[in-house]
């Protein structure tokens, strides 16, 4: 095994080691890079991007991302990262302040976001969403206004979102799908698994806000063009030694009590800092067993994920109207337009199924079956189209599930490791696990 100290020859800066290249790591990296430290990035894949990445399908003929990922207006802390990498124009808030929510019946009702009047204007606009009736519009002012009221939510009391609803006489399928819809679009988990604490404030921040705050953004482009490959070039334009392909096997511990680097497959590397910008179980996997079974460590393994697939799918004309559209109680929560609407005529679209089934309940062949018969049925154009090509993704572990609780076992950046710090989007704040949480973690561990 080779040695190597990291960043040679520069020795009165602090030298920090990142491993993992997702949101959390990429935050960390740019934030670090910024205030002078020498950094290296260590990826395990081939590219940078985590969860949020593309692959090049050649059936397709195009990069299509893991999955489609929406931002709100109020992910500041990637809206700020997407500015640094000079990509802020490549996201679009374009109609992101109307969701057409297309019934089984056919029938499309828009829910307005209401992006011109602050909290006001958002309530106002949700007060007009004609998938409810009066009698839940009530409900769910009063849920609204009790979501804004919270002020701590005891992580040991803490119910799920439908615990929370059914106290206003809300059940599933209710308010035109709308409470359903957007839990599952926020937490990946359906509104009986779900903690509402990160819930609320994912609410509390964008959409019950309003604003530019509450829009919807997509990017105009697929991962790897709009901000994978624009991260990379600017970081390493920074002097951040960006390792891809290289997975970081354990790490290197001075008397079993401060971290000094990291071990490769035929490297060592030393460092002042590490951060791991990796997913729970990942952090367990490189740390000796001794920490491993240390209680502030040993929590992590409480974290349980949830799988979401997604289902790309070529027509040969045109089938949304809308660049999104949610699918209330259909197998399919969401529907995207993907990138150009059409193409001679053909147009891409890709779809989005939270929670969705494992690998033994249904077959990835069986999920698209049930996702063309949901378009099938809900997009009045699909129903004479023929489809080019389709192709099914499901990842396993797409994000943890923040069940009830789950504040008890979210740790913050700093370890009780002299020299670890922790990031990723599962770790404490506030949010959902999202691109927004990881971006933050990533900043907060860098800090
Ligand atoms: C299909 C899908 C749809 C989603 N939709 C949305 C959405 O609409 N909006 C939204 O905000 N969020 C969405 N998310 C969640 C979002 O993608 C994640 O919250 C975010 O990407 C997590 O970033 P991260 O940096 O915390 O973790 P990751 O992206 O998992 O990054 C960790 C990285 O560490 C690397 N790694 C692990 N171990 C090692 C090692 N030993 N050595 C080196 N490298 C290692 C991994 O390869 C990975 O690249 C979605 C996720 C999926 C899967």
């Amino acid at each position: 095994m080779s040695y190597e100290t990291s960043q040679t020859g520069v020795s009165d800066l602090p030298k920090i080691i990142i491993v993992g290249g997702g949101w959390a790591g990429l935050a960390a990296a740019t934030k670090l890079v910024q205030s002078g430290a020498k950094v290296t990035l260590f990826e395990r894949n081939k590219e940078l991007g985590g969860r949020a990445s593309s692959f090049y399908d050649s059936d397709f003929g195009e990069w299509l991302d893991d999955g489609p990922h929406i931002f709100i207006g109020a992910y500041t802390t990637a809206l700020g990262l997407l500015e640094t990498w000079g990509v802020q124009d490549l996201i679009s808030f374009d109609d992101g302040d109307e969701i057409p929510f297309i019934y089984s019946n056919g029938k499309e009702i828009q829910l307005k976001l209401g992006s011109r009047g602050g909290a006001l204007g958002a309530f106002s606009s949700l007060m007009t969403f004609k998938g409810m009736t009066f009698s839940e519009r009530l409900k769910t002012a009063r849920v609204a206004k009790a979501m804004l009221e919270l002020k701590v939510i005891n992580p040991q009391s803490e119910p799920t979102v439908a615990d929370f609803l059914s106290k206003y006489g809300i059940k599933e399928g209710d308010c035109g799908g709308f409470w359903d819809a957007v839990t599952v679009a926020v937490m990946n988990a359906p509104t009986k698994l779900a903690g509402l604490k990160p819930l609320v404030g994912a609410l509390k921040e964008g959409l019950l806000v309003g604003g530019k705050a509450g829009r919807i953004g997509m990017f105009l482009k697929p991962f790897q063009q709009s901000y994978i490959e624009p991260a990379k070039k600017y970081l390493i334009k920074n002097g951040v030694d960006v390792r891809i392909g290289t997975s970081v096997d354990s790490l290197i511990v001075n008397n079993d009590d401060y971290i000094a680097g990291v071990k490769t497959a035929n490297k060592q590397l030393t460092a002042d800092k590490v951060i791991l910008a990796i997913p729970p179980k990942a952090v367990l996997q490189l740390l000796p067993v001794s920490w491993q079974e240390d209680s502030y460590f040993a929590r992590l393994n409480s974290f349980r994920t949830t799988p979401i697939a997604s289902v790309h799918i070529t027509f040969d004309r045109p089938v949304l109207k809308s660049r999104f559209a949610c699918l209330p109680g259909a197998f399919t929560h969401w529907v995207f337009s993907r990138g150009e609407r059409e193409r001679q005529g053909w147009s891409k679209v890709s779809t989005v199924i939270s929670n969705v089934p494992g690998k033994n309940e249904m077959t990835l062949e069986e999920i698209e079956k049930a996702v063309l018969k949901d378009l099938l049925k809900r997009l009045p154009e699909a129903s004479n189209a023929n489809v080019k090509h389709i192709r099914g993704i499901r990842t396993m572990n797409a994000t943890v599930l923040l069940e009830p609780g789950s504040e008890l076992i979210r740790p913050i950046s700093q370890t009780p490791i002299r020299g670890l710090f922790l990031a990723g989007d599962w770790c404490k704040t506030g949010l959902p696990a999202t691109i927004e949480s990881a971006a933050r973690s990533g900043e907060q561990a860098a800090k």
